[in-house]
């Protein structure tokens, strides 16, 4: 089957962020015909929206995959929930572990449970930098240059951790 290179936002803060994100990405290169091809360095970010909640720490990781969209989503949402996630009813509140897709090879997807280019990385920090340290010449479809984005992308308190 056809691969495909995704490309995959992960956060936490809670729960020892840093452990969090190396056990998603053992889980995510352990996927069904899923390799990893590109992991950025960590980053360390402060909270959207509500603001009593540690850092983030962030990082993009891109893979390549015979999975289909959908099929990604919801093994990406099983690795959140044996991470321990616990879905609130607050939006942005703390968490062990995200997982969204911001691209699918160059696919514009917009079905109930699934939008693709992800719906906030445009204007997303910790998205953006992370991603064009892997990807620098990408273009976003419906969106344009990825450095385009950087360029008009304020670091909002973004800081590299490590490489
Ligand atoms: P945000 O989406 O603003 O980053 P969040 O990541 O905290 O917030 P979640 O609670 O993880 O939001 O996901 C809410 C819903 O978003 C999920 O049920 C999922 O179906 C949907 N969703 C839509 N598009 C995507 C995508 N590209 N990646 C991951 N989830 C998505
Ligand atoms: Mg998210
Ligand atoms: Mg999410």
């Amino acid at each position: 089957m056809a691969k495909v290179v995704a490309y995959i936002g992960l956060g936490s803060n809670l729960a020892t962020p840093q452990a969090q994100l190396k056990a998603a990405r053992l889980a995510i290169a352990a996927l069904t015909g899923t390799e990893e091809v590109g992991f950025s360095s960590l980053y360390r970010s402060p909270p959207m929206g509500p603001q009593d909640q540690p850092d983030y720490v962030n990082a993009v990781m891109a893979i390549n995959t015979e999975l289909s969209a959908i099929a990604l989503l919801r093994d990406l949402q099983k690795i959140e929930l044996d991470q321990g996630r616990v879905r609130k009813d607050e939006r942005w509140g703390a968490r062990t572990l995200d997982l969204d897709i911001l691209l699918y090879g160059s696919e514009l997807i917009d079905v109930p449970d699934l939008i693709v280019p992800h719906y906030g990385m445009a204007v997303r920090a910790f998205v953006l930098y992370p991603l064009q340290e892997i990807a620098p010449d990408l273009t976003i479809p419906g969106l344009g240059l990825l450095s385009d984005c950087v360029a008009q992308c304020p670091l909002d308190g973004l800081v590299r951790m490590s490489k």
